[in-house]
């Protein structure tokens, strides 16, 4: 493990310490120009040549910068990989991971439960470009064994899935997309590094919107890409340099300053997450909650076995179906309705009107995001303080009485 200037003498011991030294020290030494011990902001277009094709690694600030490089070193430490590549958003990683592996003519498969910034990708753009994708249920290994094709370059997964939670056996895919000479990616933003190791389950790309738990204050927006592979490495950063969708040194610096903390706030996100999602469940006016830490979750043994701790988003739907579920969002005064996750503060956030509104209704329907599905990112603030906000909007919801019956009917 690279540590800037010094090593680390004892091997971690994940996931007891939670990779706090990397996260804190990983790939960074002081500024060798003025022992600074924090990475200096390099608000600078350009850098000066010795003589021409004579410099220092850097030239121009839409391909390299030497804060994203600070960035993408820590990032790479907490991987295990060479430096990671870092975008102006998560969007920007996923964008330009296909259009650094694919070519017209080339298939994906895709989980078909995934951000809605991944559908709208391939569904309103690359649709142009002769890119096909399947998106189909990557908790079945079989099912992604039969949607790979002859020209399908690429499996990505996102493990849990946004937002219903549903895991995708890493180590499983990839196998199959191994034994079908097919890559796989997977978007590790809700876990992260720290909790999952997609690359050490045998994924060789993962992907980070470093916007969520990374940076985790709900100050920034910017992606990142790490694998072992080199030559992709290269051929990410010339796709990057080519679109111009390098993360700025601004964005890169605070969420370099974010990640020093990741490991202490996940923790407490997990915790608070197993707290609310615990009371949530025994709610009278609560009719399912997706949580892979609570002993209903269906796929709790794969949660086990891939996943440090279970993160701090919770999905759940109220008796009385979308207009419960909707005037919850809207009575809440703590949790925030707002779009983003992995921040300290609680959002609640509606899918279907928010971050999955592209997603086809019938893909919505198939895959469980119902038009009641609440997604809550649980935050830095006492649990105490986030169920007695979810306690008083929830008890300022009435079933009809239709829907009382209808949910005794149910409840046969
Ligand atoms: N991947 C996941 C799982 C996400 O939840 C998001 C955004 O919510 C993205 C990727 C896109 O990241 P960004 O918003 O930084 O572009």
């Amino acid at each position: 493990m690279f540590l800037g200037n010094f090593r680390l003498e004892t091997p971690l011991s994940y996931p007891a310490d939670l990779f706090s030294t990397l996260a804190v020290r990983g790939g960074a030494a002081p500024d060798p120009a003025t022992g600074a011990v924090l990475a200096p902001i390099y608000q600078s277009t350009t850098y000066h040549q010795e003589a021409v094709g004579v410099h220092k690694g850097f030239t121009y600030s839409r391909a390299a910068n030497p804060t994203v490089s600070a960035l993408e070193a820590a990032l790479g430490a907490l991987e295990d990989t060479p430096p990671a590549v870092c975008f102006a958003t998560g969007m920007a990683a996923i964008a330009t991971l296909f259009l650094a592996i694919l070519k017209a003519g080339d298939h994906v498969v895709v989980s078909d439960v995934v951000y809605g910034g991944t559908v709208r990708l391939f569904q309103q753009v690359f649709d142009a470009f002769q890119v096909t994708a399947s998106f189909v249920d990557t908790s079945d290994s079989a099912t992604v064994a039969q949607a790979i094709q002859s020209n399908t370059r690429l499996v990505f997964i996102e493990t849990p899935a946004n937002p219903t939670l549903k895991l995708t056996d890493i180590a499983a895919i990839a196998n199959i997309a191994h034994d079908a000479g097919v890559k796989l990616a997977v978007d590790n933003t809700f876990l992260t590094p720290v909790l999952q190791r997609p690359l050490d389950l045998g994924a060789d790309i993962t992907l980070l919107s470093t916007t969520k738990y990374i940076e985790g204050h709900n100050s920034t927006v910017g992606g990142s890409i790490a694998t072992r592979d080199e030559a992709l490495l290269e051929r990410l950063r010339l796709v990057r340099k080519t679109l111009g969708c390098i993360q700025s040194p601004q964005e890169a610096w605070l969420t370099l300053r974010g990640l020093k903390t990741l490991p202490l706030r996940l923790q407490q996100h997990c915790s608070s997450a197993q707290t609310v999602a615990t009371w949530l469940e025994q709610h009278p006016k609560v009719a399912r909650v997706h949580y892979p830490g609570l002993a209903s979750f269906p796929q709790l043994p794969l949660a086990k076995k891939q996943q440090a701790l279970h993160g701090g988003i919770i999905a759940f739907e109220l008796k009385g179906g979308a207009d419960a579920g909707i005037r919850l969002m809207n009575t809440v005064r703590l949790c925030i309705l707002a779009e983003n996750l992995g921040a300290a503060e609680t959002l609640i956030t509606h899918p279907v009107s928010m971050t999955h509104a592209d997603v086809p209704k019938e893909i919505r329907e198939r895959t469980g995001i119902s038009d009641g599905l609440v997604r809550l990112s649980v935050g830095l603030e006492s649990p105490a303080d986030i169920i007695a906000d979810l306690d008083n909007a929830l008890s300022q919801i009435e079933l009809t009485k239709e829907q009382q019956e209808t949910e005794a009917c149910l409840a046969k």
